[in-house]
């Protein structure tokens, strides 16, 4: 299911916990770079395009060249990635099943110019097949135009990042919007793109926050199942060093009293996800991945590219590719670069033992699990072990050749994944 990715690295604020590599909108932070995290260095004094502002100074991202130098740079990217040896394009020229613009915030990005990067991909690669066209939005830039100008495009996904539908939760998180206009924005999304991407909605959420308290994380999770969306995404949040709130968690350290800020303790995170998974099971979700749940035939196809192994091919700064095979290569993330001198690449072929690391950690990761005959023997006796302990189940797989088996790690111990799925690991 080979899926191409372009990120675009810029939003109009940043957000707490953060660290994507994204650049703020330069009406709001006169083109420095985001603080700290992925950065480093001050844009402000060396941008090619700070010249650009003048007296004219740009209303949004969108009504800025800026937004056409990134997508311009994409362009060349896809191109470069294309023409070359078949190595370089890895998907080796094969049709390409899903196309996801995330970022960042693409939607800051007006709808025709996002056309026009999907019309530039289908112009190099064969997408006369594709099953998936998703385009990442925050809930503050879908108004009503934006809609209408985005019906008229190709998308038929939308992944909405809300986060939450409580107004103190999102001011602590520094998001751009209240509940009111995320509700508002769906809202509009479904009835506006009826006919396409209001039909398959995603929407991001985010729980084991500090200070959440279950009656928020329970109004949260009421408002997106009544708003009848097909996917929900919902993260445990993790407090990134370099972040603001990495800075107010180190700030918070030794401070007993309530109002630090620091992890929320286990048993929260328990019952947090307890009644994540008991609301989204009476809801009709299905929870084929740890952080996603979907409505019956929506299951994110792009998505579950990056978890079964498939080839994928990412453009944009810090953009990762996977040929499929061994080989794996990331966009440098610097964005002043790319723009100026082109793409330059990190990259690394896997090992056999990493590869298989590797797919125990993506496919551990799915409710369907992994086929228990790619396990070396000495994995074959910890997978026992933990068979025995709970934390693993075996199912008969149902393969068109053999009669195999399948493991896979109960919904209800996810939240040991990483302790499970680091006990296999060689
Ligand atoms: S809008 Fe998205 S990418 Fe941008 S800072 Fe917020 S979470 Fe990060």
């Amino acid at each position: 299911m080979p899926g191409i990715y372009a990120h675009i690295p810029l939003c109009a604020s940043r957000c707490s916990y953060c660290d994507f590599f994204s650049f703020v909108a330069p009406e709001r932070r006169n083109l420095s770079m985001v603080d700290g995290v992925t950065s480093g260095h001050d844009a402000r004094r060396r941008s090619p395009f700070v010249h650009n502002h003048g007296a004219g100074r740009p209303r949004s991202v969108a009504d800025h060249d800026y937004a056409g130098d990134v997508v311009a740079a994409l362009k060349r990217e896809l191109t470069a990635r294309r023409g070359q040896p078949p190595s370089s394009d890895f998907l080796r020229g094969a049709p390409v099943t899903s196309i996801y613009i995330g970022g960042g915030t693409p939607s800051l990005l007006r709808p025709v110019l996002l056309q026009s990067l999907l019309d530039h991909t289908a112009s190099l690669w064969d997408c006369s097949g594709i099953k998936e066209i998703t385009l990442e939005a925050n809930p503050e830039d879908l108004t009503d135009d934006y809609l209408e100008a985005l019906a008229r495009t190709d998308f038929t996904r939308l992944s909405i990042g809300i986060q939450s539908f409580d107004d103190g939760l999102l001011r602590l998180m520094n998001r751009r919007h209240t509940a009111a206009r995320a509700h508002q924005a769906v809202r509009a999304a479904q009835n506006i793109g009826a006919q396409s991407f209001g039909k398959n909605i995603s929407i991001d959420l985010i729980w084991g926050i500090p200070g959440m308290t279950m009656a928020q994380w329970e109004h949260t999770l009421d408002e997106a199942l009544d708003l009848g969306v097909q996917h929900i995404s919902a993260y445990h949040l993790t407090i990134e060093p370099g972040t603001p709130f990495g800075k107010m968690a180190a700030a918070s350290q030794g401070n007993d009293s309530s109002s630090a800020f620091r992890p929320i303790p286990e048993s929260e995170t328990e019952r947090q996800y307890e009644l994540l998974r008991r609301k989204l099971q009476e809801g009709g979700f299905e929870h084929y991945e740890i952080s996603n749940w979907a409505l019956p035939n929506h299951r994110a196809v792009h998505n579950s590219a990056y978890w079964d192994g498939s080839p994928y091919l990412g453009v944009g700064p810090s953009a990762h590719s996977f040929d499929g095979h061994r080989r794996r290569e990331w966009v440098t993330p610097d964005l002043e670069k790319y723009l100026t001198k082109g793409p330059s690449y990190g990259g690394e072929t896997l090992t056999d033992s990493q590869l298989r690391n590797e797919r125990l950690m993506t496919g551990l990761r799915r409710a369907e699990g992994i086929l228990a005959s790619t396990l070396t023997p000495r994995q074959a006796d910890l997978a026992n072990d933990l068979i025995r302990q709970g934390l693993l189940t075996q199912t008969a797989a149902h393969t068109k050749t053999q009669a195999a088996k399948k493991i896979s790690i109960p919904a209800e111990k996810f939240l040991l994944a990483d302790y499970i799925i680091g006990s296999l690991f060689e």
